[in-house]
């Protein structure tokens, strides 16, 4: 039996949107990856991509309330500017969860509340979201159980205030999302490797490449391309997206970067704004 479901990207941009003539073929807006299964949908960071899902939801005719989780990986703005504009929780019918961690200080609710708030945003949070919403912190290697065949495991990544990856896993496949995170030079994170062994689909932070980390960009707390097909060939993952590209990277660039890595790797895709792919592919 095939796996139901859908794997799409409405956001592939690292650190700021990049829209304009360079950029037309992958996309400028930020991080945002979903995966709709039945009527459930599954929602990895709140980047300036999550606007379009918003619609795409309040478009869909075979559902009539929104059921979902969003899992932040960290409150960087790239993460999270989205989501004062994701329509579906201004309707007091859907149900949203939102996953993600908390500061020592600030709770996680805290944290997004302050995003919305004048002189930054016209509207407080609790004003716009009429949606039924909770808020859940989570920690490193607690397993969530979403629905009897739906588990998501956050595990810890390197990056500057710190980040979480996810593993989802739907029936049988496995996807990690890992952005944002930094390989140390020459050695791939133990941790991350463990995480990703063996996964169906690996949706990656490849920011940069080796040569642009040895010109000042590390410990920014992004990867190397290369660094992170390393990391698909010894983890033996299924399929690999490069993903949380450099604002800067043009189409032409990303093409280029796409050839290359699939010379070392075939399975590699460069991650697209407004690819849409069924899981059952990935259960082959
Ligand atoms: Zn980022
Ligand atoms: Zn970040």
């Amino acid at each position: 039996m095939g796996t139901e479901g859908v794997l799409s990207f409405w956001g592939v941009r690292g650190s700021i949107p990049a829209p304009g003539i360079d950029t037309m073929i992958f996309g400028g807006n930020t991080s945002c990856v979903s995966v709709e299964y039945e009527d459930y949908i599954l929602i990895f960071d709140a980047g300036s991509g999550i606007r379009k899902l918003g619609q795409h939801l309040m478009e869909r005719e075979d559902i009539n309330v929104i059921q979902g989780s969003i899992f932040l990986s960290h409150m960087h703005w790239d993460h999270l500017q989205g989501l004062p504009f994701f329509t579906p929780a201004f309707s007091e019918e859907n149900q949203f969860t939102v996953y993600g961690e908390g500061r020592r200080k600030l709770s996680l609710p805290k944290i997004l509340e302050d995003q919305m708030q004048v002189p930054y945003f016209p509207v407080d949070m609790d004003t716009l979201f009429q949606a039924q919403i909770k808020f859940r912190e989570v920690e490193s290697k607690q397993v969530i159980q979403i629905e009897d065949d739906i588990t998501v495991t956050p595990f810890r990544l390197t990056h500057p205030n710190a980040a979480l990856g996810y593993l989802l896993q739907i029936q049988k496949v496995r996807i990690a999302y890992v952005s944002d995170h930094e390989h140390e030079a020459g050695r791939l994170s133990q941790n991350v490797l463990k995480m990703v062994q063996g996964v169906e689909v690996l949706i990656h932070d490849a920011q940069y490449s080796r040569e642009e980390l040895a010109k000042g960009k590390r410990r920014w707390g992004h990867s190397a391309w290369e660094d992170v097909v390393d990391l698909a060939l010894e983890s033996q993952v299924k399929h690999l997206f490069l993903f949380h590209h450099d604002p800067d990277a043009t189409d032409e660039q990303l093409n280029e970067r796409q050839f290359l890595a699939q010379q070392l790797f075939p399975n590699t895709t460069v991650a697209r704004e407004g690819l849409r792919i069924p899981l059952s592919r990935f259960a082959e």
